[in-house]
């Protein structure tokens, strides 16, 4: 799997995030200054972060899911359609690519049920227009939810947590053993920041 993120893109991040900016080459200090797992960061840096590959092919708790993946300036955005057994169906984001979202629905005989947009970034609404005209179907984004709000995908729960980070609008939805989380993170900062973020949706589902 490509990741969304490298090393300069955790650093930035990072750097924003604690209000600080660190001159320093060595690793081992950035990463402690900036509170990073010096492991982790060390394997991205050296590009030997490679998560497992996600079987896309098996049935997680009734529902498949789809990726829909696209380059946006020489980086990857994703959207996926996560469906059920009767095949009822949510779409998460665009990727700029409401046609091949469409023909995936049509040639998998699925029921679209809404959209879910993570965030109102164009890489991932680009073209919902469409996708609203092609099947008459709604969409949700953090615009019109409200926080903890619950979707339901025909009688699966879908739970809505405003998550502002990446933007101010971002919002992430559980779906079954799923959470879409848009930009919010990336696989490789999961890595080396994971202590922050467990803490951090702990607080979010609270509050
Ligand atoms: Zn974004």
């Amino acid at each position: 799997m490509d990741l969304e993120d490298n090393y300069e893109d955790i650093i930035r991040k990072a750097e924003r995030g604690l209000n600080k900016k660190i001159d320093s080459s060595d690793i081992d200090e950035v990463a402690r200054e900036l509170n990073l797992n010096v492991r982790a960061l060390k394997k991205i840096k050296d590009g030997k972060y490679k998560p497992k590959a996600f079987d896309y092919g098996k049935n997680y708790d009734g529902l498949k899911v789809v990726n829909i993946r696209n380059e946006f300036y020489g980086r990857h955005v994703n959207a996926y359609v996560v469906f059920d057994e009767d095949k009822n169906c949510a779409i998460v984001d665009t990727a700029q690519s409401p046609e091949r979202i469409i023909k995936e629905i049509k040639e998998r005989k699925l029921n679209p049920r809404f959209i879910l947009l993570t965030h109102g970034d164009g890489d991932h609404v680009y073209g919902k227009e469409k996708i609203v005209k092609e099947f008459g179907i709604g969409i949700y984004s953090g615009d019109d939810l409200k926080n903890n709000q619950e979707l339901k995908l025909d009688d699966r729960k879908i739970k809505a947590v405003k998550t502002p980070g990446h933007s101010k609008d971002s919002v992430t939805y559980s779906i079954g053993m799923f959470l879409f989380v848009g930009d919010l993170i990336f696989a490789g900062s999961l890595e080396v920041v994971i202590i922050l973020i467990v803490n951090y949706w702990n607080q979010l589902i609270k509050s």
